[in-house]
């Protein structure tokens, strides 16, 4: 075989990965959405917990406030009452300060409820709190697991590349360009190889094409750049898997 064919199935070898790492890099992003939406999914109920706490929180400061104010107007209607110069003025005060003390009991009331749902849902949070933070870590660590897939894809990318630059260079340019051509629509896989059969017959291994005997004896010969009819695939043969058949037959 001729070196620069040789050289072209090494660039083969080296294209077949870029185009497989670069798949798997393109694949990535996608997979870790899907975790991390799933993991979103699982852990919007425990998330609602955490806001129905807050909320529950500043509901009961805002309840301690108005209760603070209704309290102070209650006093101011009771001193009030010490005041009061005729019954019509005590009438009015009397109903103040009934009015008063029933939003104060209104407020206490729903203080209560308030109080039991912090409660109830402080409690859910912390039963809960151990799965939630396993689960985090889960996804954390297939997350990471990631970023280091990507960082090794990465550098052995680098690595191919230099590389191919290398092997690139000592070949023929319209060669280069020929299996560039044939690579960039294969996925890398410009080349196939031919197979003898009985009768000095060959095959193109990649989409099993009859070679004519004339044809593969060129491509055994190795001189010149001979391209598969069917598939297009740069045609070599490896004179080191001859059969006997073939041995016998050439
Ligand atoms: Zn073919």
């Amino acid at each position: 075989m001729s070196p620069e064919l040789l050289k072209l199935i090494q660039l083969q070898d080296i294209d077949v990965k870029v185009f497989e790492l670069t798949d798997r890099l393109d694949a990535i992003p996608a997979e870790r959405r899907q975790i991390e939406d799933l993991f979103r999914q699982q852990a919007a109920e425990y998330l609602g917990l955490e806001d129905v706490l807050a909320s529950s929180r500043e509901h009961r400061t805002r309840i301690d406030e108005d209760l603070a104010t209704y309290e102070q107007t209650h006093e101011k209607f009771k001193s009030d009452l010490m005041r009061v110069q005729n019954t019509k003025e005590y009438a009015t005060v009397i109903r103040e300060i009934d009015a008063t003390k029933k939003a104060i009991s209104a407020l206490e009331t729903e203080a209560l409820q308030v109080m039991e749902r912090i409660e109830s849902t402080e409690k859910e949070i912390t039963d809960r709190a151990p799965e939630f933070a396993e689960r985090r870590a889960e996804v954390d660590s297939l997350l990471a697991a990631f970023d280091s897939e990507v960082s090794g894809i990465e550098a052995e990318l680098v690595e191919l590349r230099a590389n191919r630059e290398v092997i690139s260079a000592e070949v023929a340019v319209a060669m280069l360009r020929v299996y560039d051509r044939i690579a960039q629509t294969r996925k890398g896989r410009a080349m196939s190889e031919a197979r003898g059969e009985i009768g000095g017959k060959g095959r193109c291994s990649a989409c099993n094409m009859a070679l004519r005997p004339q044809v593969f004896s060129d491509i055994r010969r190795g001189n010149e750049l001979i391209v598969c009819d069917n598939c297009n695939r740069i045609l070599f043969y490896r004179p080191e898997q001859e059969t006997p058949a073939e041995a016998g037959a050439s």
